[in-house]
């Protein structure tokens, strides 16, 4: 009864954006009716590997597959990987391997120390006063010359 509540609530309360212009989305999905329109769709496509055809073509198979028919029996893909999907790829990639990080550095309390202790002696190093004031030192020798 409280998910079929906050299910209707949250629309109105937090109404769905548009990733790519911000103008308001449609509901469920970051993307105005605008902006999914114009994603690079496959709409025309070689019906074994997938491959993008030109849509006055009257083909079914890309000339490779004609040729050589491969291992696959078929392929599809909703887009062509051109911007903005394959930035949204790409994310998607980089979120996992970000994810698998952190859980990595959560369940390894060494691993947590020894990233504590590098970052801490990079920081003396690099960023405390004394070490920016040798940078700064070495900077005015190297114009005097
Ligand atoms: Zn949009
Ligand atoms: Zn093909």
């Amino acid at each position: 009864m409280v998910n079929k509540w906050l299910k209707k609530l949250q629309p109105v309360l937090f109404p769905s954006t548009c990733r790519l212009c911000r103008a308001a989305g449609l509901p469920g999905l970051e993307l105005c009716s605008a902006c999914l329109a114009e994603l690079p769709w496959i709409t025309h496509s070689c019906s074994r590997c997938g491959l993008p055809l030109p849509r006055e073509a009257d083909i079914t198979l890309c000339f490779d597959c004609i040729k050589n028919q491969p291992s696959v029996d078929r392929c599809t893909a909703l887009f062509a990987y051109r911007p903005p999907v394959d930035r949204w790829i790409q994310d998607l990639k980089f979120a996992q391997d970000l994810a698998k990080g952190i859980n990595v550095v959560i369940n390894n309390t060494e691993l947590q120390e020894s990233m504590a202790n590098k970052g801490r002696k990079r920081v003396e190093e690099t960023f405390d006063w004394s070490a920016i004031a040798k940078q700064i030192e070495t900077l005015y020798k190297s114009l005097k010359h």
